[in-house]
């Protein structure tokens, strides 16, 4: 009887590999040809497209979202005695970045409906050690940037953007990774723009940044064999290079298709027990997750299971609880919001090769779900 039930995967990157293949082969060829395997002009190149396509002068790649978190923090002298704000629910890369170089990372709530850092806790969170704001466009949602980024003008402070969930998104005519001081990216194969391995970036319109983390990222040197500072070897294999530029220019298209996706979940997923990730005006998501709260998230996974539909959980435990950080001494109840997300999120399928068939589902089983 049921023979003819569409069977949904959280995420298939196979399907995309299909469609881009022979372009990557070549490319990965040319790499291989020129023997310029790690840096180099395949890297430089996808850096100059990268730069473009976020609206900003300057990008400098290196191996991970996480290294570019590490680097924009080093780069703007965070160190022991500086305190860096950065929302509770987020990827645990966000606060590492600030602990790796000696910083506090001071966390704050997010805002009931849209799940965006809340900038009235930042005001509030903000002291006299304060030196960076982390704001994380998460699951593809723009923050307030530019509110976000006002309120550090008037105390000083630097703004950051991960927008390692973001590649393409706007807050009216301002690119997501264009508002604050440094943006930082990540390339994890499963973001909207990734890899075929491990890759990040950090972009800004300031070139003495990004030749600092051009610099970081290679043994503190700019000169072979000359090290100015106490560097890393955070370098991008040319691959990765390579195989970003022959996605970059698909990149649009395929937000294109899962903001289609998504506005389709938005207005025909009506269900009491499912909440949605509030959507302002002129705030475009390129939804990198579509995230629903439900209160009994453990019956609506088994549920969604049995239905043979994929979920996931991003994430379940917000970073204050984090066994890591509990020389911070953060305690259950220190962030209701976040704590709430974490207890309720679910994500459901969502990505660009999805058919039609496979979205109707998704609808179909969300909405007969019973709490
Ligand atoms: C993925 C991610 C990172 C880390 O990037 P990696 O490339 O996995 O190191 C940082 N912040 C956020 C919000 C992310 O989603």
């Amino acid at each position: 009887m049921s023979q003819t039930v569409v069977q949904v995967p959280f995420f298939d990157l196979t399907r995309q590999y299909k469609e881009i293949k022979t372009e990557v082969l070549q490319q990965v060829e040319a790499v291989f040809e020129s023997m310029m395997v790690t840096n180099g002009p395949f890297v430089e190149q996808f850096e100059k497209e990268f730069a473009a396509y976020c609206n900003v002068n300057h990008c400098a790649a290196v191996n991970t979202g996480t290294s570019a978190l590490h680097l924009a923090m080093q780069t703007l002298d965070v160190g022991p005695g500086d305190e860096v704000i950065v929302p509770a629910n987020t990827f645990i890369a966000t606060p590492w970045g600030a602990t790796y170089v000696g910083g506090t990372p001071v966390f704050v709530d997010c805002k009931a409906d849209t799940w965006e850092i809340d900038i009235e806790a930042v005001e509030k969170a903000i002291t006299p050690k304060t030196k960076v704001v982390v704001g994380v466009h998460l699951y593809g949602q723009p923050f307030e940037a530019l509110k976000l980024k006002a309120l550090c003008e008037k105390h000083n402070l630097f703004l950051v953007e991960d927008a390692a969930q973001g590649h393409g998104g706007y807050i009216g005519e301002h690119k997501v990774g264009s508002i604050g001081h440094m943006a930082c990216f990540s390339f994890y194969p499963g973001k909207n723009l990734g890899t075929y391995g491990e890759g990040g970036a950090v972009v800004s319109n300031n070139k003495d940044y990004i030749d600092r983390v051009k610099r970081l990222r290679n043994l503190g040197s700019a000169k072979r064999y000359y090290h100015e500072e106490l560097g890393y070897n955070m370098r991008m294999g040319a691959v990765q290079g390579a195989v970003l530029s022959v996605k970059l220019k698909r990149l649009d298209t395929w937000n294109a298709r899962r903001q289609e996706i998504a506005n389709r979940y938005l207005t025909e997923i009506k269900n009491d027990a499912i909440q949605h990730q509030h959507q302002p005006e002129n705030f475009q998501s390129v939804f990198h997750l579509y995230v629903i709260k439900t209160a009994d998230r453990e019956g609506f996974m088994s549920y969604m299971e049995a239905n043979q539909v994929g979920a996931a959980m991003h994430y379940p435990v917000p970073c204050h609880l984090q066994e890591c950080y509990t020389n911070l001494g953060y305690k259950e109840g220190d962030f209701p919001e976040s704590e709430s997300l974490a207890a309720s999120c679910v994500s459901l399928p969502l990505f660009p090769e999805m058919t039609k068939e496979e979205v109707n589902r998704v609808i179909e089983v969300v909405n007969a779900y019973q709490a």
